[in-house]
């Protein structure tokens, strides 16, 4: 399998989900590796920080932006929004594993959650 040649190189602008401001937002890259992955990447919009590791999300730490929803199982999340938990704190979805159910970063631990429950 031939891998697509991603590269980027710091100040780099990027425009991807942001989970502070819950919206797709423009994002300056702070850091990458040697192989022109992001490693980190900072919200233009809340200063939000993102950190990646193989081009997987593994930590975000919450800008000044505004708060994040409460985390409600009813409603249906998609991969990158946001969420405040009342035990975990600020989260960020990762990824949607099946319908009902969902992976969320919190700070650098995943937890699974249920959603889109009637
Ligand atoms: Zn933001």
């Amino acid at each position: 399998m031939k891998k697509k040649a991603e590269k980027y190189a710091v100040g780099d602008s990027i425009t991807m989900m942001c989970s502070g401001c819950d919206d797709e937002k423009p994002h300056t890259i702070e850091t990458v590796t040697k192989l022109g992955k992001i490693s980190k990447a900072i919200c233009d919009s809340c200063e939000g920080v993102s950190t990646f590791n193989r081009g997987v999300k593994t930590s975000v730490a919450v800008g000044k932006g505004k708060a994040a929803s409460p985390y409600d199982r009813n409603r249906k999340y998609r991969k990158g929004q946001a969420m405040t938990h009342s035990t975990f704190g600020h989260g960020e979805v990762t990824a949607v594993v099946e319908a009902q159910k969902i992976d969320v970063l919190f700070g650098d631990k995943t937890r699974r959650l249920i959603h889109a429950q009637d």
